[in-house]
């Protein structure tokens, strides 16, 4: 059953090239190439035993862990499709997410039991619960009752087998389809812009229910890289992890990268393993760029991505991080990955903009989703001729730089001019004693809508609307500063850590509707 791109074949490849060396790791436990081929081909023909066919659905709730990237494997040489799900849900959100996957089987981490037994008279197509892990562990029974063969599925490089969820920033989470196709795309192009090689020990510390968790394991894969399944993120072991299991590549969002460089004494650990670290998957602010750069002295990689483009798209290597003639780069998003075409289109017409001018981005590729999960209308609505709307507004220079300045929901228009929150916030961060900074449009009678500012201090810090406001004005032109500032504990954020500004904003606009 082989296709030239199945996900399966590096897996395959690998277990008959040097079945011995170690494929997985996680914890104390090693796993070889012939093992996990193994635990693969008995999860698929557990699968087929329990009645999955092609194109069912199973779902997958846990805290990172290797059988999560078994199943996805198993669901590419079975025809069934892992719909991996976001662990820190509330119980109602998992519940809606499961229903909307019609999940028939889940695989539950013992920890997450509890939150699925609470909506389990919900759950309108779950026919079994498999536990993960914890005493009795049922996922080893589950693998006990296939058998070591590979089931006679031929699946075509469109067959979807991993359906992943977008963070929900925007609206409601949506299941993107991901096919052989679009894997195979992505880990090419990720392999290449990372340099994953061989020899390679990628830690995979991202939620594997995110491209940032599932296609960077994938990607290192795909060239028979080690992988390091991290459970959760604890900053100090993770820094004790890179020199201890000699680790050369890892990805983290900006929050963690904050998480790692307050840790005590962040600077003492070895990092002389490390080739390749990533950000990205949100903005990251400078001065915790120029601080993770100073900290560790190795290559960083800006990665920017999407859960509909199967994971990166975009990277900023190494070469523009440090010392380079254009220091403006390192808040670019980089430049497309190989076989990555982006464009710049003005968000109401479609039409492409000159270079330098803002617009939305669109990209075409293989790695771009096969559509939403039974969402056709949001799926026409996002891919347009090919392209792939990315709902993001920036700009591209004339060497194809990208820069990312918002969201295109999130951009204010004052008095017919176009805001870019980023922008701004990226000035108030630097006030002192701001710690966050969220800015958002609030209806306005003269201007349409006018610039707030919502601000999380430093501990003990304390400041004044009005010197925040001269501190903009000294930075930014007149109608891009705040009119008004307002300070809270803390900003609303999704399980992803990313901040809702639709939350924030809605309580000022309430019986109104906005131009966006
Ligand atoms: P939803 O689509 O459900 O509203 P989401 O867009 O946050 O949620 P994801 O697919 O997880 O869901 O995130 C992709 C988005 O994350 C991108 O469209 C972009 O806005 C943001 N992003 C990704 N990488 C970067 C980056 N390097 N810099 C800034 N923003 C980024
Ligand atoms: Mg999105």
């Amino acid at each position: 059953a082989t296709t030239s791109g199945h996900i399966f074949d590096p897996v395959r490849h690998w277990e008959r090239s040097d079945p011995g060396r170690i494929a997985v790791r996680f914890g104390e436990r090693d796993r070889s190439w012939a093992e996990l081929a193994s635990r693969v081909r008995r999860n698929a023909t557990a699968q087929v035993a329990a009645g999955l066919e092609p194109g069912d659905r199973v779902a997958f709730v846990d805290k990172n862990h290797p059988a999560c990237l078994e199943t996805t494997l198993a669901c590419a040489l079975t025809g069934t499709v892992n719909a991996v799900v976001n662990f820190r849900l509330a119980p109602a959100e998992l519940a809606y997410v499961l229903n909307d996957s019609g999940a028939r089987v889940v695989f539950a981490g013992a920890e997450l039991l509890p939150a699925i037994e609470q909506v389990r008279d919900e759950l309108d197509t779950v026919e079994r619960v498999i536990v993960v892990g914890g005493e009795h562990d049922a996922y080893e029974e589950f693998l006990a009752s296939g058998t070591d063969t590979e089931p006679g599925h031929t699946a075509d490089p469109g067959d979807c087998f991993l359906q992943l969820y977008t963070s929900g920033t925007t609206g409601h989470p949506k299941g993107a389809m991901l096919t052989h196709r679009c894997l195979a795309a992505h880990s090419a192009a990720a392999a290449e812009a990372f340099e994953f090689t061989r020899d390679a020990v990628n830690l995979v510390a991202m939620p594997l229910f995110h491209v940032g968790g599932t296609s960077w394991a994938l990607a290192g894969m795909s060239r028979g890289c080690e992988t390091i399944v991290v459970r959760e993120v604890i900053p100090e072991e993770i820094l004790a992890q890179f020199g201890r299991d000699r680790v050369t590549h890892a990805f983290f969002v900006p929050a963690v990268f904050g998480f790692l460089l307050r840790v005590p004494g962040v600077g003492d650990h070895d990092y002389s393993s490390l080739r390749c670290l990533g950000y990205g998957g949100s903005p990251m602010p400078t001065p915790l760029l120029r601080q993770a750069l100073d900290t560790f002295p190795v290559g960083f990689y800006q990665v920017y991505g999407m859960t509909e483009a199967s994971g990166v798209f975009a990277v900023l290597g190494p070469g523009d991080h440090r010392a380079t003639g254009h220091p403006e780069r390192l808040t670019s998003a980089g430049l497309p990955v190989p076989g990555v075409e982006v464009r710049v289109t003005d968000p109401a017409t479609g039409a492409p903009v000159a270079d330098g001018e803002p617009g939305e981005f669109q990209l075409r590729g293989e790695l771009v989703m096969a559509g939403y999960w039974k969402r056709p209308r949001e799926t026409a609505e996002t891919i347009v001729d090919g392209w792939l709307r990315t709902g993001d507004a920036g700009r591209r220079d004339e060497h194809g730089y990208l820069y990312i300045e918002d969201r295109v929901k999130d951009m204010i228009i004052s008095g017919g001019e176009n805001i870019y929150p980023a922008e701004v916030e990226r000035v108030l961060v630097e006030f002192p004693g701001v710690a966050e900074a969220a800015v958002i449009g609030v209806p306005d009678e003269r201007w349409g809508e006018t610039v707030k500012a919502v601000l999380v201090l430093a501990d003990g810090a304390t400041l004044t609307e009005h010197d925040v406001v001269e501190f903009c004005r000294a930075r930014l032109a007149r109608y891009k500063c705040p009119s008004t500032v307002d300070v809270v504990e803390s900003l609303p954020r999704n399980a992803t850590g990313k901040i809702l500004k639709r939350t924030l904003r809605a309580p000022y606009w309430e019986g109104r509707q906005r131009a966006l």
